[in-house]
């Protein structure tokens, strides 16, 4: 097929002639489509986060999310002994707030603007170009990247809001004393179904929190792995500090937690490849071993809430209230209540930290 005849064939369309093909896929390989196809894959496209978009994140919610989070990166900057140069590197920086928030926050620490360089590690050309316009004009140097693999060596500061959850899961059901390969095929109408595939080797599977029942479903992660061995190798080169922000468990359990979003309500994830966002939530526990194995040292996960306010939140929230209106002042509250309240993204998302052997734990750890 030629480029141009490819580009008309929908996404769906495209998957129903590749398991017409190949026969079932599996379902990491249905979200890796679904979300990051070069032609119809959901982030490659469009522009879906924010009030208008589909979903809603905790740097889109306030300010003080990213300012925080910039505030954080100045603290374990110090706590690597200041050096004069840094690079902060966020992975899927999405419309480029947290970022924009972050920078306003280092104006305070003339020292540090001069030595940090900001990497944006980023495959979506369309959310490139919305980073580019967002950070127009901001004092530090700024370079896009496809994956951490090509960022420069040296100290690194790493911030990750919402990346993992988009990244594709494998899932496995178990049946008997043996894990099955969950699929996606096709039914007799071309609609997509979920089926359970062939027996599968045990080799990485996380240690489960309690036995698997039958049925259940198991999610693994491939690129959870190969992202703390590309940290950890940098890690033993240059100190390191990273800080993963998702939703998640904190221990390895089963569940089906695939989801798709769309317009701010929940959608059949198989319905309309390309069109809604799909995520899975992060096993933290999984994560944190990895990093451990892997010779980095992890803080948390703590619940999102107790982080920001043990960062402090309350102080910022405070003083962003000085000299606004009534509408600010309300726009302040409730967005610094949505972003620690447990019943919205208080508990729900939590925060894990990742450093190099040598430093202190970074605050508020
Ligand atoms: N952190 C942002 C956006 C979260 S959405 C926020 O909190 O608002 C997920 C982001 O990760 C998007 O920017 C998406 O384009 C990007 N992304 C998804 N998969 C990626 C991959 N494999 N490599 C780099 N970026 C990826």
């Amino acid at each position: 097929m030629s480029a141009a005849t490819i580009k008309e064939i929908s996404l769906a369309d495209r998957l129903r002639r590749r398991i017409a093909a190949e026969g079932p896929i599996r379902v990491c390989d249905f979200m890796d489509a679904c979300n990051a196809d070069a032609l119809g894959g959901y982030y490659m496209s469009r522009q879906p986060i924010g009030a208008e978009g589909d979903f809603i994140t905790a740097p889109e919610v306030s300010q003080i999310f990213g300012e925080l989070l910039g505030l954080w990166c100045v603290a374990v900057w110090q706590s690597m002994g200041a050096p004069t140069s840094v690079t902060v590197a966020e992975l899927g920086p999405g419309r480029g707030t947290l970022l924009r928030d972050a920078i306003r926050a280092w104006r305070a620490s003339p020292q540090f603007l001069q030595n940090v360089s900001v990497a944006l590690v980023e495959t979506s050309p369309t959310l490139r170009q919305r980073q580019t316009e967002t950070l127009a004009g901001v004092p530090v140097p700024l370079q896009w990247h496809a994956s951490v693999n090509e960022l420069t060596d040296g100290p690194l500061i790493v911030l990750a809001n919402e990346f993992i959850d988009a990244l594709p899961v494998r899932q496995l059901i178990r049946r008997g004393e043996t894990w099955h390969e969950r699929r996606v095929a096709l039914d007799r109408n071309g609609g997509f179904i979920f089926v359970e595939g062939e027996a599968v080797a045990e080799e990485h599977l996380p240690p489960l929190a309690a036995p698997a029942g039958d049925g259940e479903i198991l999610e693994t992660r491939a690129a959870v792995a190969s992202l703390i061995a590309e940290l950890s190798a940098r890690a033993e080169r240059a100190p390191l500090a990273a800080l993963f922000i998702d939703y998640g468990h904190v221990e390895s359990a089963c569940g089906d937690t695939l989801q798709a979003v769309q317009r701010h309500r929940y959608a059949d994830p198989l319905e309309s490849p390309g069109d809604a966002d799909l995520s899975a939530h992060v096993d933290f526990a999984d994560l944190k071993r990895e990093a451990e194995a892997q010779g980095l040292v992890a803080y948390g996960p703590l619940p999102q809430g107790e982080f920001l306010l043990k960062l402090g939140l309350g102080a910022r929230r405070d003083r962003l209230q000085q000299g606004a209106t009534a509408e600010q002042m309300a726009a302040v509250i409730s967005g610094a209540a949505r972003l620690a309240d447990p019943r919205q993204m208080g508990i729900v998302l939590k925060v894990l930290a990742l450093t190099s052997g040598a430093l202190p734990p970074p605050p508020p750890f």
